[in-house]
């Protein structure tokens, strides 16, 4: 992917925009937006081989001559960027031979370099365009909001800025951003996500509902200019001589999974820089919108058209009896009389009315409550809850699309699976045999049919973590249930490899989801209700262990689209970034979109995210991620990564047996970083491989004697590391590293103490 000419490294290295590259705190929120840009390659190294020279002179002028012998690199060798290898290139990479210009020379543009050296559309100047909008649209909309995106990436690729025009092109040619109403026919056929875009008599045409305008701006930028939107704060751009988006071009894009989200990096970057538009402090910062993910979580998110809307609970998110209880159980302030005003009202009391009652309300505790799923007065306590959270926020002046089926209700349990077992209740969820999904279901489906008469059209969305599925109770089509998570990350669902090893810390395995989701799957394709997938990627704790599946989510994404009716992946991801986080969430969200990508494909993204984010030595990397999996396949057990202990993810005896080839891996790869950044994050990658491979070798090279050296020489590497970059090796203070070196007692006893593996599983 990068071919650098050694004798250019340091010239290079003074551009503004590769020093100085993310120097700040890794994983930090509100981190400015960095533009990393990759030398794809080198101007006049025609034959790769990382040097200008006579051989590059005489495999262009053979080229040039029609001999097809010779592979040489069209980009590096299109000096005049017109496409296609000519006399004029011979001669241009000549100058460069004898001394008269610089390789770097041929990649400026208004005194700038630039990455993209010329771009065109159907072969046209990108000097005769403006950017055109239509005439009666405004800033709030996603034509607008396209506009800024494009027109700001396209000036950070090439250094021209493209003109706005409202309606009517005030050039030879335009770009248009059309808005279509979702209710038109062709409005229908693409949806709320989908778009089209072709370039016909060289316009280009991009047409969109709610997002499709601004989606299509960014897979533009991904296809054709080499932008990669790879993590929150970073953007990454390959090189080209000439960017042309053809005459005859047609695209159609309409995504299968409908509500797309992701918790870890992609919602950062500076919330208060509005210069660009494409920031907005409450959720859709940073690449959020670029990875075309759409969703909401309720509280901060932002629902305005600029961004296309987004698609999620107008409030609380997954545990909303908690809050609905609370309004519920609240009083009124003395001077309103609740029962009163009966008509639907959105503004009935004022704000801090709501706020008073809420305030006054119990607060039950999350982690052992639940509502009584039979008992009307339970029910009647949620409900108006839940109408009152939502007229509180109505009030605050927040839009909403409910009619469109963007704005969603949270109706949902509270985090635990202390389901209610009062007589009415066993009745149902016991007796008669409907589970406890199916008790909790029957009361999230009075709630969505009472909804309608307050919000026609309104959907509502909660969990259920229960893995059993009723005999009879079926989900209302206005529900959208929301399952979460797989009952092994070890192994894949549908691959049938839980069973015979016996579930994990909570003896459950795949098997149970593949059940309850076949069930759900097939009774929501009959009942029109759709089912959004919880997957937990997180590190919620032991930030030294990262979970070894990073290859597990494409094939439970796609057996859980293609066999559960999945439409919808809720990614919580989260954290720290020491290992393999992020990768984990773009490579998913990247699969979200595009759910035909195929296995090796899914690969592809991996490595490319490696080389990117780590540098030359993605490969070694590669190898070393593959290596972690088959630790983590060999441990003989179930695991989820998000509950299950650091000890019991890994096989030590693969651990110990591999250490050295692991870390060799890694050295190598910190060896072929350039970049400062690049060192770090591989330097700390090599703190957490130290810490299981210390874990692994610590009887047999130390207690037993045979490397004694070794093991004191990585354990000091390792414990400098995380002090120098003053790693978290847990999410709180339980556990903290030593405040001295102790060689002589293993390090994960040091560190997680009886936390570091499930209780009554033999230690180390
Ligand atoms: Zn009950
Ligand atoms: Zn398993």
């Amino acid at each position: 992917m990068k071919k650098i000419l050694a004798v250019l490294l340091t010239a290079m290295m003074l551009i503004p925009s590769l020093v100085g590259v993310v120097d700040a705190a890794v994983g930090e929120l509100y981190l400015e937006q960095s533009f990393i840009n990759d030398e794809t390659y080198v101007m006049g190294d025609a034959n790769g081989d990382e040097s200008v020279d006579g051989k590059d002179a005489l495999a262009l002028k053979a080229t040039v001559a029609g001999l097809t012998s010779y592979d040489v690199d069209a980009q590096a060798s299109d000096f005049d960027a017109d496409g296609a290898l000519g006399a004029k290139d011979s001669y241009s990479l000549k100058t460069i031979l004898s001394g008269s210009k610089k390789s770097e020379d041929f990649e400026i543009v208004n005194g700038k370099k630039v990455q993209t050296y010329k771009f065109t559309i159907a072969g046209n100047s990108i000097s005769d365009y403006c950017i055109v909008v239509p005439a009666d649209s405004s800033e709030e909309d996603n034509t607008y909001f396209a506009y800024l995106n494009f027109m700001k990436y396209v000036r950070q690729a090439t250094g021209i800025e493209i003109p706005l025009a409202w309606g009517t092109p005030t050039t030879e040619y335009g770009i248009y951003f059309n808005y279509i109403e979702l209710n038109s026919e062709e409005g229908q056929e693409i949806g709320i996500d989908g778009y089209r875009y072709d370039v016909t008599d060289g316009n280009l045409n991009v047409y969109g509902t709610y997002r499709g305008n601004g989606y299509a701006v960014f897979d533009i930028l991904e296809d054709y200019f080499g932008f990669r939107f790879y993590k929150g704060y970073e953007t990454y751009q390959y090189k080209s001589r000439l960017v042309d988006i053809p005459e005859g071009v047609s695209v159609e894009k309409i995504p299968v999974i409908n509500f797309r989200h992701a918790r870890q990096t992609f919602g950062q970057y500076n919330g208060d820089n509005n210069e660009d538009g494409v920031h907005c402090g409450n959720g859709m910062c940073g690449h959020y919108f670029a990875n075309k993910l759409n969703a909401s979580e309720g509280g901060y998110s932002c629902y305005e058209k600029f961004y296309g809307s987004k698609l999620g609970p107008l409030y609380s998110n997954a545990h909303s009896f908690l809050e609905y209880w609370q309004m519920g159980t609240g009083s009124w302030p003395d001077s309103v009389d609740y029962d009163k005003p009966t008509e639907m009202s959105k503004y009935m009391y004022t704000s801090q009315q709501y706020q008073t009652k809420f305030d006054s309300g119990i607060a039950p505790d999350p982690y052992s409550w639940q509502p009584c799923a039979t008992s009307d007065t339970d029910y009647n306590t949620l409900f108006r809850g839940m109408i009152d959270c939502n007229r509180m926020v109505m009030s605050w002046g927040r839009p909403t699309f409910i009619a469109e089926g963007q704005t969603l209700f949270s109706f949902s349990i509270a985090d635990n699976q202390c389901y209610c077992m009062c007589r009415n209740c066993k009745k149902i969820s016991i007796s008669a045999g409907e589970g406890f999904s199916g008790l909790y279901l029957q009361l999230y489906n009075r709630a969505t049919e009472d909804a309608q008469a307050y919000y026609p059209g309104v959907r509502l969305y909660g969990i259920i973590y229960a893995k059993d599925f009723p005999k009879t109770i079926k989900p209302h089509k206005n529900f959208v249930i929301l399952y979460c998570g797989v009952s092994c990350d070890n192994h894949m669902i549908g691959k049938e490899e839980c069973y015979e090893k016996g579930g994990q810390l909570n003896g459950m395995k795949n098997d149970d989801d593949i059940e309850a989701l076949t069930y759900w799957g097939n009774i929501c394709k009959e009942t029109g209700t759709e089912i959004w997938f919880w997957i937990y990627p997180v590190t919620y704790h032991y930030y030294l262990v990262g979970c070894p599946n990073v290859f597990n989510f494409y094939w439970n994404m796609k057996w859980l689209h293609e066999e559960g009716n999945v439409t919808g992946f809720f990614y919580e991801g989260g954290g720290r970034e020491y290992n393999f986080e992020s990768l984990k969430e773009y490579a998913s969200v990247k699969y979200m979109w595009d759910m035909d990508m195929t296995f090796e494909e899914y690969c592809d993204i991996v490595k490319e995210y490696l080389y990117m984010n780590y540098g030359d030595g993605y490969e070694e990397l590669y190898r070393y991620i593959e290596m972690q999996t088959e630790a983590g396949d060999q441990c003989g057990t179930c695991f989820v990564n998000n509950f299950d202990r650091p000890g019991d993810m890994y096989s030590y005896e693969y651990l110990a047996e591999h250490y050295d080839e692991m870390r060799a891996l890694l050295e190598t790869a910190l060896a072929k970083a350039e970049r400062g950044i690049h060192k770090e994050r591989i330097e700390k990658i090599i703190a957490c491989c130290d810490f299981m491979g210390l874990t692994s070798v610590h009887n047999d090279w130390y207690l037993a004697g045979n490397r004694v050296d070794d093991y004191k020489e990585r354990f000091d590497y390792m414990y400098d590391t995380i002090v120098k970059y003053d790693l978290d090796v847990f999410s709180s203070d339980l556990y903290t590293l030593p405040s001295e070196k102790n060689y002589d007692e293993n390090i994960m006893k040091q560190i997680y103490d009886e936390g570091s593996r499930r209780p009554g599983v033999d230690p180390y």
